[in-house]
């Protein structure tokens, strides 16, 4: 099923708070969607057609006993739909937790609403869950509108609503048990105008790293995507978990970048956590969230310090360590790496790549000064930090 309307050259910034605009009235109703219907496996389309597809293909009346992986409900620029199905392996099936556990659970927040919790310590790098998103679907919104007699307040209304429209399409075709789930997510974008659908989308979506439209790097051109267990995870500044995405089976990953304890909440972070409150308040923003993670109550000039200058601290530290693997009459690193180590495990910053560079040089310094005891430690979290 696909519609002929180019996909975003540019995203449009959209509203969020309390928008007051009024809905656009008279010759502006947003453009009727027509569609066409192709079989599954079609993969020749033109640049410039979108996509609604299930991946991987679906057959009619399937269930989930018939596909335990589920399917994704997908809205991609034709090219897109044609890159996946001819990536290697797809569709494979989506990682298995060690011995098929279940790792979390979705329960009430401390910090309002729902979160997902671990229902068993969880070792860093150690796979917490994996899953299909429910959604893919654009990132950014082309504004088709003409201008005239249209303020841009408006126009960026009327692109809402089309998409409103199409995300509705998308919605439809989801398993009732999917678009049950799909639903009763969190809808932070209530009073921006946005429709019910896009609202979900803009509170719980995820980027999918790798899947863009034209050059990589575009953002513009970029996917979002919506998921059961990994949309319900909250953010903080202090994060326990990553992420990745793999095409092949079309699957999220989620792990702890951490050791984490059973009944512990789990956290991802949706800005950048290498910058100052300020800075991470103002990202967040957009998001509906004031948050009241412990780094942001308990932030300082240190703090902020902290995170915006750490890869330039590990860099200079890094520097030192390669002046003395050439020449060990220089002081080693040890100690400054452990300072720093212990200040970012302090801050709830050990998901960084910086930290397990740190921790690959302490293991290294005691490699060569023989205290395999204290190598194999650090060696062994180097490992696991790489594993997540
Ligand atoms: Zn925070």
């Amino acid at each position: 099923m696909l519609n002929t309307w180019n996909l975003a050259p540019r995203q449009i910034k959209l509203p969020y708070g309390k928008v007051e605009t009024p809905q656009p009235t008279g010759a502006f109703a947003p453009k009727k969607l027509s569609v066409r219907e192709f079989s599954g496996g079609t993969v020749d389309y033109s640049e410039n057609m979108i996509v609604f597809t299930t991946l991987p293909p679906m057959n009619l009346d399937a269930t989930l006993d018939d596909e335990p992986n589920n399917w994704t409900e997908c809205i991609l620029a034709g090219p897109v739909k044609r890159r996946i199905l001819s990536t290697p392996g797809f569709p494979r099936s989506v990682e298995k937790t060690a011995g098929g556990k279940v790792n979390h659970r979705v329960r009430a927040s401390p910090f309002g609403g729902l979160g997902v919790f671990a229902t068993r310590p969880i070792r860093t790098g150690d796979l917490i869950v994996a899953e299909r998103p429910l959604l893919i679907s654009p990132r950014g919104f082309e504004m088709r509108v003409e201008s005239k007699g249209l303020t841009q307040a408006e126009r960026i209304q009327v692109t809402m609503q089309e998409w409103e429209e199409r995300l509705d399409v998308a919605v439809k075709r989801m398993t009732d048990e999917n678009r049950k789930v799909f639903m009763a997510l969190a809808n932070s974008h209530t009073e921006d105008r946005s429709g019910p659908i896009q609202g979900i989308v803009r509170t719980n979506g995820y980027r999918v790293p790798g899947l863009y439209d034209g050059h990589e790097g575009d953002n513009t051109r970029a996917y979002t995507a919506v998921m059961n267990v990994m949309s319900r995870i909250n953010h903080s500044c202090s994060p326990n978990t990553c992420h990745r995405f793999e095409m092949a089976s079309l699957s999220f990953e989620l792990r702890a970048i951490r050791d984490i304890r059973q009944g512990e909440e789990l956290f991802y972070s949706y800005c950048d956590i290498f910058r100052t409150k300020i800075e991470r308040a103002e990202e967040l923003a957009p998001y509906g969230i004031v948050c009241a993670c412990p780094a942001c109550v308990g932030a300082t000039k240190e703090t902020d310090l902290l995170r915006s200058e750490l890869a330039k601290r590990v860099e200079k530290i890094q520097a030192d360590h390669h002046v003395w693997m050439k020449d060990q009459s220089r002081p080693n690193v040890l100690a400054a790496s452990l300072k720093l180590i212990a200040e970012i495990e302090k801050e709830g910053l050990s998901g960084a790549p910086s930290f397990t560079s740190l921790l690959g040089m302490v293991a290294n310094v005691y490699v060569e000064s023989d205290n395999m005891n204290s190598a194999m430690k650090y060696l062994d979290q180097f490992n696991n930090h790489c594993r997540a």
